[in-house]
């Protein structure tokens, strides 16, 4: 509705309230803001260390599983004696004694398995292919991506050069690690490596295939559409929210080791950073609901505070429509400095307003020529009387043959005439009669108290009083008078003029210059 009217205080206290709850809206914005920002940084740089350290790890290891493959070359050219058998009972000592390789091989330069630590793994005599047979005769230190073995397992294969005494290239000595077996890298980087929180991690091959996840079953596997991957097989090092081959976002980070073509990657569900931010978020609304409560509160008895001063002036301005009197706004200081201003100047604009009323309605019920009241003031005196149930009498009053005095002296001096009938009335009447100019000639003296019978001597004294009188005129007037008495004569204030007005035409048809007390049908 576009003319509904709110109230001052509804409007402040409205007011408040939205910018109290839009300021709190916007804080535990910008903290949750802050918060996340914080938060994602922390975990990135936290992964980013950790994926270092494994990355640390990882690269220390291969240099240890290099050099113990250097040694068994070295020992085997040094040792050029060796049967078959022994070279076997070699292996199989070393692959016992040390854990890197889960087994331990020499192939020679035509690709035919010579010996293989354990036995068991079956493939002694057969003719290697693919990217061991690449190892083979690139005569050159080498680390396989993974790959299918013959034997079905996933296998990465360390290789070493191989020359005998003479400097005869002879082949290999491979080691492997069986990635989805118990196997060193599991040994090194443990097998607890799903954090409480979500996080975990997994290292990638140069060519993108899976070397060591916490999902066994995704080992060997190539990892598609992962940013972080393309960036680690480019050789980078670095962290960035990802989203991961399941569509979970993760905050990762990624250390490439370039000894060996392998990457790192640490991450952690970017659900785990919402979740800590929601418990911060409630945590945070858990400390202000107090606070603001009290804020709302005090901000709204502030609101009322202000309001009321000018709630109380729209109060005192509701009453200019009515009769009554208007009550002038108590004068209160105030801090407002607009509400103690406007309530000076009503309080001023109001006591010149009661005034000029008074000095209107002082006007409305005065006769201005004779200055006494007029016949408005004698029907509120009437009427008062009447309804206390106030005995008083009342004396109606005409001029005889004011018409010829017109005619004869003018109209100026027939006022003055009347003027002169005014002044001489008061002057013989008591303080509490009231004598008013009902119209024209006419005149009407109300006498609180009396019965008609003190009214009669009180009428006889006017009479006698004006007709010794010089007026204006230049001699005396006469006066004709008819009285009547309430409430005996009647309690209607109607016929209490009716009776008086008849009394006086009795006078009048007396001859005039008389005085007469209405006594019902015949008049005294
Ligand atoms: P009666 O003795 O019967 O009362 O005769 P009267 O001439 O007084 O009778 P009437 O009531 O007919 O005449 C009243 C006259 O009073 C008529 C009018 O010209 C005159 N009059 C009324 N009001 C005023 C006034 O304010 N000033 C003047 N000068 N004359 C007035
Ligand atoms: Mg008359
Ligand atoms: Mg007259």
């Amino acid at each position: 509705m576009r003319n509904r009217k709110y109230k001052l205080t509804t409007l402040l206290t409205g007011l408040i309230l939205t910018s109290v709850l839009l300021i709190t809206v916007f804080l535990l914005f910008a903290s949750y803001q802050f918060e996340k920002k914080s938060l994602t940084e922390t975990y990135l740089t936290l992964n980013y260390s950790k994926s270092e350290k494994i990355s640390q790890s990882v690269n220390s290891l291969s240099k240890s599983m290099r050099s113990s493959l250097q040694e068994i070359t070295k020992f085997l050219s040094e040792n050029p004696e060796m049967t078959s058998r022994e070279i076997q009972e070699h292996l199989e000592l070393l692959k016992n004694n040390n854990r890197y390789f889960n087994s331990l091989t020499w192939i020679d330069e035509t690709g035919l398995v010579r010996n293989i630590a354990p036995v068991n793994v079956g493939i002694q005599g057969d003719y290697v292919t693919g990217v061991i047979k690449e190892a083979v005769d690139s005569k050159k230190p080498m680390l396989t991506p993974p790959f299918s073995g013959l034997t079905g397992r996933i296998i990465v294969l360390m290789s070493e050069p191989f020359y005998d005494a003479k400097g005869n290239y002879r082949g290999i000595i491979g080691g492997s690690i069986f990635l989805q077996e118990q196997n060193v890298l599991n040994e090194i980087l443990g097998n607890d490596i799903v954090d409480q929180n979500g996080s975990y991690y997994y290292v990638v091959g140069p060519d993108g295939k899976l070397l060591f996840h916490p999902n066994l079953n995704r080992i060997g596997d190539r990892v598609k559409g992962n940013q972080v991957i393309s960036k680690l097989i480019q050789g980078q090092s670095g962290m960035e929210r990802v989203v991961n081959t399941k569509g979970v976002p993760m905050l990762a980070a990624y250390s490439y080791i370039p000894e060996i073509g392998w990457g790192v990657v640490q991450q952690t569900p970017v659900s785990y950073v919402e979740e800590l931010l929601k418990k911060h978020i409630q945590k945070l609304l858990a400390t202000i609901f107090l606070p603001f409560l009290i804020l709302l509160f005090l901000s709204i008895s502030f609101a009322r505070k202000l309001a009321k001063p000018f709630i109380d002036l729209a109060d005192v301005v509701n009453q200019f429509g009515s009769d009554k009197p208007i009550q002038p706004p108590k004068f209160q200081s105030h801090w407002n400095r607009e509400a103690d201003l406007l309530t000076k100047s009503l309080i001023i604009a109001i006591s010149a307003v009661e005034k000029n009323k008074n000095k209107l309605v002082e006007e409305a019920m005065t006769d201005s020529l004779t200055h006494l009241p007029n016949r408005r003031k004698l029907t509120e005196v009437v009427n008062k009387l009447s309804k206390d149930k106030q005995q008083f009498s009342l004396i109606v009053l005409d001029i005889d043959h004011f018409k010829s005095i017109n005619d004869t002296y003018g109209h100026q001096i027939g006022d003055e005439v009347l003027k002169f009938m005014a002044e001489t009335v008061q002057s013989v009447i008591s303080q509490k009669d009231v004598f008013f100019r009902y119209g024209g000639e006419e005149f009407i003296l109300v006498l609180p108290h009396l019965n008609s019978n003190e009214a009669y001597l009180i009428a006889e004294t006017i009479r006698t009083t004006i007709a010794n009188k010089i007026s204006p005129m230049g001699k005396p007037i006469t006066v004709s008078l008819g009285i009547s008495e309430f409430p005996s004569h009647t309690e209607s204030l109607k016929d209490l003029f009716l009776f008086a007005d008849k009394a006086l035409y009795e006078s009048k048809s007396k001859g005039r210059n008389f005085v007469t007390i209405w006594q019902g049908n015949t008049s005294k």
